[in-house]
């Protein structure tokens, strides 16, 4: 294969050890049943892996295009793997992808992590309930942390609501080609509950808003949100101590908060 000079821009850090590959593979168990959806193939390795079991379809969405010809190479060989190309942040899965996947595998570019779970976060509804990724080790620990830690984050939270984090793994900067500055770490989402929670915006309106200005009471934080003047009245009626910081509340607090919330605006 063409050496392919990595980019910075793009995130790019080639996975080259194979314990660790192996890893990936036996942990996501992909199967005869599962459709996957990897971001970021770049040249492959994991496509190739992934590949090896008898999984019924493998979608990859990828930004650069000088993997195209790697990957089309591997697609012509292959009827089961379909390339997508462009930015992962932007698909439109839902038109684009057929047989829409139940499990997304990926090791993926580092600078686009937040986002990318929040957006794959609104298809578990359509059954993408199942996440393992390659991440930088700092993300694995706030996409993990608990109530009343610092690595607390809406995303976090969101996570611990809807199903299940579990940090796999730290993995050594050696085990990428070029060694990336930070570690990293295997992350496993599963999704179990409230599939369509992050679907209506105000979720993350609401987590957002709350966590804007960390060192802030949550009433701080929330004065005016959505137009309720009386943040200080409501919170007292849910139950929630005004005094509270975000990083405070649990998730079944914040579900408790959501669903007074949307009663009192009237959703
Ligand atoms: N999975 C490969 C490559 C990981 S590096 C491996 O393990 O070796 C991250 C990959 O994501 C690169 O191929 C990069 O080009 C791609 N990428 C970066 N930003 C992207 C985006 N917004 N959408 C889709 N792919 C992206």
């Amino acid at each position: 294969m063409e050496e392919i000079r990595a980019l910075h821009r793009f995130g790019q850090h080639f996975l080259v050890d194979r314990n660790v590959l192996a890893e990936i593979i036996e942990r996501s168990a992909v199967g005869q049943e599962d459709v996957v959806l990897e971001i970021g193939p770049g040249q492959g390795v994991l496509t190739r892996a992934l590949l090896k079991r008898e999984i019924s379809c493998l979608h990859t969405v990828e930004l650069d295009d000088r993997m195209k010809p790697g990957l089309e190479t591997l697609a012509a060989q292959d009827s089961r793997l379909r390339l997508h190309w462009g930015d992962a942040l932007r698909l439109d899965y839902p038109a684009d992808l057929s047989p829409f996947p139940n499990k997304v595998v990926a090791n993926i570019p580092y600078n686009i992590t937040t986002p990318l779970i929040w957006k794959l976060l609104l298809f578990a509804r359509l059954g993408l309930t199942y996440h393992l990724y390659m991440v930088q080790k700092e993300a694995a620990d706030r996409l993990s942390a608990p109530a009343d830690t610092r690595e607390r984050y809406p995303l976090g939270v969101t996570l611990g609501v809807m199903g299940a984090v579990t940090r796999i793994r730290k993995v050594p900067a050696s085990c990428f080609r070029p060694a990336p500055r930070v570690e990293s770490a295997l992350v496993e989402i599963v999704i179990q509950r409230h599939h369509d929670l992050t679907c209506d915006p105000l979720w993350s309106e609401l987590l957002h808003r709350a966590f804007a200005h960390r060192r802030k009471t949550l009433l701080n934080n929330m004065k005016g949100f959505h137009g309720l003047e009386d943040w200080a009245g409501f919170l007292a009626e849910t139950g929630v101590n005004p005094r509270a910081r975000a990083e405070d509340l649990e998730g079944d607090v914040w579900l408790e908060l959501y669903s007074s919330l949307r009663k009192r605006i009237g959703l």
